[in-house]
């Protein structure tokens, strides 16, 4: 079978290195370096297309973008039903900010009672944070840790589930 060399080329954040052989289907794979430093392996009728620009960094930071940032825009592209079924974990609810909250901040809530901050986290049935803070500020702190502790994981596990499923 005739190809195409793609050795040198860039398709997004990959550039081409080497090829590497076919693929079950009979297309070309090709090792490309990614801009981020990593590797992978992409079929070259992928990077025509344009289907796959990058080592999965691309979208990883995408997704983490949306989720952390925007989580409306999640819920609208439909992410929701996505992440419950892979992980178990309901995402939009994770990330929702209550319309009782007025800290501005998810997970983080004013205890009139103790006169303290409450900086929860609430992930497959469970608290993994449940914490008490005189500061607002060191709530906060602690709610984006256990955001990068537990939820990023979760996406990173999301993401990779989701490419090996495209191949
Ligand atoms: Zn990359």
């Amino acid at each position: 079978m005739r190809r195409k060399d793609l050795t040198g080329q860039k398709f997004g954040r990959l550039t081409v290195v080497r090829y590497v052989g076919a693929a079950k289907n009979g297309n070309a794979r090709w090792l490309c370096k990614c801009d981020c430093g990593n590797e992978t392996v992409v079929d070259g009728y992928r990077l025509r297309k344009g289907t796959t620009i990058s080592c999965g960094c691309y979208r990883r930071e995408y997704m983490r973008k949306a989720i952390m940032e925007n989580p409306k825009t999640v819920a609208q592209m439909g992410q929701k039903s996505q992440f419950v079924n892979s992980e178990g974990v309901n995402l939009a609810a994770v990330t929702k900010l209550r319309s009782s909250n007025r800290s501005g901040v998810i997970g983080v809530s004013f205890d009139k009672q103790s006169a303290k901050w409450n900086s929860r986290l609430y992930l497959k049935g469970k608290l993994v944070l449940n914490k008490q803070f005189v500061n607002f500020e060191d709530a906060v702190k602690a709610r984006h840790e256990a955001e990068k502790e537990y939820l990023e994981p979760i996406l990173e596990r999301v993401e990779a589930g989701k490419q090996k499923n495209e191949c």
